[in-house]
């Protein structure tokens, strides 16, 4: 199995090699040259399997000879076992034919660690094998940092280094970042939005030599081996409801187009998903997209579903590589365009993307009135990125069973649900005690040479 560059000037690399590098270095993102397909009988034979074993199965083909089988298997044991639900990922029933997919259990409360967690324990078999070390720098708007330090934290062959927008993320998500004691784990709390933080990030990958000095490696939505830990609860979801017998749809709450591209891999796959429903708050590059066909970037409002503040949304470029037929140069002349603000899509791949996908767009207002309604409906209380794709879930309901993805913990985001409901949702017994861990913090400036002397000053290599 190999993995090419969406710009299709970067080798072709192992997924190994393709998990520790991230960015390509022609700027582009790695995919699989061929997607592993599941017949209907493989797809049949998961119902019943524990969460691990699914995550095998559907993993293992894109992983080629880059683990062993059993070092695989006990990798993703080790990642999982930290989760408090048996399974996972669990789905409770909101209403006729409308469920909710928890992907809230992990050691952070955000769908972040089921690819973060198996991440964490992939990079720690491959560079032990292979006697490396690197630095790890992330981009967070909240959740993908926390995750990251959780996973990172105290293991031997990494440093990380994680950039927060300043006074932009909730405290829970602050406080997960900035408590952990151990050395080399680092909270950053940039001057900027999530925008200039992930901006920042690209820069530094597309400066060589500071790269190449301190072994940069990336574990942003872009990385391949995020994607693929995420495209394993689509199947576990779907076959409990009795795919593949029975197709099923989902509806995503979209940023960074990372969770909602897993689920367009699923499909490609042969899990039959009947519509795949991108959900955005009034951040809604991608929501415009679908309906003008332009996707132009406008300022970031900060929102009350924060992690979903976003313009640039990365990973899309990895389903417009498909929807240009795989065509490097033309997606590299569209990411050029974005340059100075945006870029139409052709008519070809915009006839694509209708295909495959549907989108809607939610206000804060209605954000909070769907976490209002629901709790008083249904006893559950989403958090405001959940409630993002439950609203827009409600337009898609028929007689195929929709999916919404929970994307975090309520207790996450306790000020938006408590305005919402009157109800402070409470942590989790395991981080009851968050508010009293003293934190670790460095305000940095954006500025790229300080931010480059700051982590070579720090880095262990
Ligand atoms: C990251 C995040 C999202 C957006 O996910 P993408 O993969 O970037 O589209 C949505 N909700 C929460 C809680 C998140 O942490």
């Amino acid at each position: 199995m190999r993995y090419i560059s969406t710009r299709g000037q970067a080798p072709a690399l192992t997924f190994e090699e393709a998990m520790l590098t991230g960015l390509a270095r022609d700027g582009g993102l790695y995919v699989p040259e061929t997607i592993p397909q599941m017949s209907p009988g493989d797809i049949s034979a998961l119902a019943g399997l524990s969460y691990e074993e699914v995550a095998y199965r559907v993993m293992r083909p894109f992983v080629g000879t880059s683990f062993g089988d059993t070092e695989f298997q006990d990798i993703i044991a080790r990642a999982y076992s930290g989760f408090t639900h048996d399974a996972r990922a669990p789905l409770v029933q909101l209403g006729p034919n409308h469920f909710l997919l928890e992907l809230f259990h992990g050691p952070t409360l955000a769908f972040k660690d089921f690819a973060m967690q198996l991440i964490g324990q992939l990079f720690q078999a491959a560079l032990a094998r292979r006697g490396e070390r690197v630095t790890i720098v992330g981009a967070t708007s909240g959740d993908t940092g926390s995750a990251a330090i959780e996973a990172f934290r105290g293991l031997d062959n990494v440093d990380v280094f994680i950039l927060f927008p300043h006074g932009r993320v909730s405290e829970v998500q602050r406080r997960q970042m900035t408590t952990p004691v151990e050395s080399n784990v680092h909270a950053l709390a940039m001057d900027g939005d999530f925008d200039d933080c992930q901006a920042k990030l690209k820069d530094m990958f597309n400066d060589f030599t500071f790269r190449d000095e301190v072994r940069l490696a990336g574990v942003n939505s872009i990385n391949w081996a995020r994607v693929l830990a995420q495209v394993v609860y689509y199947f576990t979801a779907a076959v409990s409801l009795g795919a593949p017998a029975r197709p099923v749809s989902f509806t995503i709450p979209t940023g960074n187009f990372g969770d909602i591209f897993a689920g367009y891999i699923a499909r490609r796959m042969g899990l039959p998903i009947e519509k795949l429903v991108i959900a955005t708050n009034q951040n809604d590059i991608l929501h415009r997209t679908m309906l003008t066909g332009e996707y132009r970037t406008s300022g970031v409002t900060p929102s009350i579903s924060p992690s979903m503040d976003i313009q640039v949304s990365s990973n899309f470029e990895r389903v417009l590589f498909d929807a240009y037929d795989r065509d490097g140069k033309a997606v590299s002349q569209l990411m050029d365009e974005l340059k100075s603000g945006g870029f139409k899509i052709s008519q070809g791949a915009m006839g694509f993307l209708n295909e495959q996908f549907y989108s809607g767009r939610v206000s804060e207002e209605q954000t909070s009135a769907t976490i209002r309604a629901f709790h008083a409906q249904t006893g559950e209380i989403l958090c405001p990125h959940s409630a993002v794709g439950v609203t827009v879930a409600q337009d898609h309901l028929g007689t195929t069973p929709m999916i919404t993805l929970a994307t975090a913990h309520p207790a996450k985001f306790p000020d938006a649900v408590e305005a919402a409901t009157s109800i402070r949702p409470a942590l989790p017994e395991a981080m009851a005690d968050l508010f009293e861990r003293p934190e670790r913090v460095s305000r940095v400036a954006n500025d790229l040479g300080a931010l480059e002397e700051f982590i070579r000053k720090r880095t262990k290599t």
